[in-house]
């Protein structure tokens, strides 16, 4: 096999990493590989085995130039000055036919110098959780790092707590990122006060994700728009990210670290899946607090490449406290398009807020009472008549506003078809994922393809999928992940 590795973070300066060989891998085998990614990358489909014996880290593709990174970052809001990768290595970077610089990395390769307390493995179902979950949102159309490869390495992996305890079997993911620069890796050089390397790092990823920013700020500005609407994206798929600490909220925009999050099913504000989310601190709701926070701390670390750091302050304070602004309008814009409403109307708000609160009330679920709406029957969802028909006037008289109604005073077929591209049939739900996962411990994959397959196209109805887009029955509903 041949990966055209152009490798770019291996060239800055010792303190940005470490030189990290992966571990071996006694016995392992591929249990997926995406094709597609993998033609984007200019990588060429290898024998099983022989991607097997790469993707766990065994076999080094020439070019490759292991490093485990170096970051800080705030975790559930106390700041740890050294995290790092504790087991993951960068392999690399390649140009991808786009044009675009994307890292190659394996994750669950073993220890490093950053492992801390933790063994540096991965065991599977956090791998195969990831692999779905990343590829779900991408086919969904929301920016995120992707999964290449999951290869299982033949080693047991030893777990404490989650859904599944005891000797594990160990995988490895192969994630590919358009870079895994985090507001954590901003915080490391910044926390030590290492200037030069601070504003080398800013050169690096001003280079990489915002070539026309003239300065910190500008790029400050460029990395808070990406995340306001990453953040929006996130809600209006029911999505919660479940971790959303500084060293997992990446500088690109994408989503990255798939850990316990989830998709919600019956909708409430204040869902919480991640086990160690105690405190509610990344509920559904409140990832559009928490995303200012973290930009705050992107912003703080900017400061010292400033050449008037009081003006800054000044300056860089109104920025992120612009941020929720923006996130209002990309969450309004995104919940527009799902009640498929063009233009903007001042009771536009109202008409989203009032149809959440009615789901609210009627524990709809999230996902299909808003594919209902456009392509179904919603009296199914929501079993207050008179407050749906109510909602619904009005909803039909601002449809009318854009001329989205049939003759018969219904929302027109193009009005249906808008919204049946932005409200998917289907989302890997939470029991699926944890079934699969226990099905793959077992040795049968299938479940997993079949979700894969499902979930490539998720804004799509086949009837062969109908059992995966069935909310989970009261016995089955899983209510907590783990990372
Ligand atoms: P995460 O919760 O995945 O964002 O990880 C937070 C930090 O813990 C990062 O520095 C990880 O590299 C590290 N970490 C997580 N799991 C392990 C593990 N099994 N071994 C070593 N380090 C780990
Ligand atoms: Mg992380
Ligand atoms: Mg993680």
């Amino acid at each position: 096999m041949k990966i055209s590795f152009d490798n770019s973070y291996a060239a800055l300066p010792a303190p940005f990493y470490a030189r990290q060989m992966p571990a071996h891998a006694p016995a392992p085998r591929l249990l997926a590989w995406n094709d597609g990614l993998a033609a984007d990358l200019g990588i060429t489909r290898d024998a099983e085995e022989d991607l097997a014996e790469v993707f766990s880290g065994n076999a080094l593709p020439q070019g490759a130039d292991p490093i485990a990174q170096a970051y800080a970052g705030h975790q559930f809001g106390g700041f740890s000055p050294q995290l790092g990768d504790g087991r993951a290595v960068l392999l690399g970077e390649v140009i991808d036919r786009q044009g675009t610089r994307r890292d190659i990395a394996l994750k669950g390769s073993g220890r490093t110098p950053f492992s801390r307390g933790g063994d540096g493995f991965a065991w599977l179902g956090p791998v195969l959780r990831e692999y779905l979950l990343s590829e779900a949102m991408h086919a969904l159309g929301v920016p995120t790092t992707r999964a290449l490869a999951a290869v299982a390495t033949g080693t047991q992996v030893m777990r404490a707590t989650g859904s599944m305890t005891g000797a594990l079997p160990g995988a490895v993911l192969t994630r590919v990122a358009s870079s895994h620069l985090r507001v954590g890796t901003f915080q490391y050089f910044a926390a030590r006060q290492m200037l030069p390397e601070l504003r080398q790092l800013y050169e690096y990823a001003r280079a990489r994700h915002a070539p026309d920013a003239g300065d910190p700020h500008e790029f400050l500005k460029s990395v808070i728009a990406r995340q306001a609407e990453l953040v929006a994206h996130w809600l209006s798929l029911g999505f919660i990210h479940g971790v959303m600490n500084t060293d997992n909220t990446s500088i690109s925009g994408e989503t990255i670290d798939y850990g316990p999050c989830a998709f919600m099913d019956v909708y409430h504000p204040v869902t919480v899946f991640s086990s160690i989310d105690t405190q509610g601190r990344y509920a559904y709701d409140n990832q559009s607090a928490v995303i200012p926070w973290n930009m705050a701390q992107l912003a703080s670390s900017l400061i010292p490449l400033m050449p008037d750091q009081q003006l800054a302050v000044e300056i860089f304070t109104e920025t992120v406290n612009a941020m929720p602004a923006l996130i209002e309008t990309a969450w309004t814009a995104r919940f527009r398009a799902k009640l498929g409403l063009r233009g903007a109307e001042a009771e536009d708000h109202d008409l989203i807020a009032d149809f959440l609160a009615l789901m609210q009330a009627n524990q709809s679920d999230f996902t299909n009472t808003f594919r209902a709406l456009g392509s179904g029957a919603v009296e199914d969802h929501i079993a207050d008549r008179a407050a749906l028909d109510a909602w619904r006037a009005r909803w039909h008289v601002r449809l009318a506003l854009q001329g989205g109604l049939d003759a018969q005073g219904a929302p027109s077929p193009e009005t249906r078809a808008a919204m049946s591209a932005v409200n998917p049939a289907l989302i890997p739900r939470n029991h699926r994922v944890e079934a699969m996962i226990a099905s793959a411990v077992e040795g049968d994959m299938s479940p997993f393809h079949r979700l894969m397959k499902a979930c490539s196209a998720p804004f799509s109805e086949d009837a062969h999928f109908a059992d995966l887009m069935r909310p989970p029955a009261p016995s089955e509903v899983v209510g907590a992940t783990y990372c």
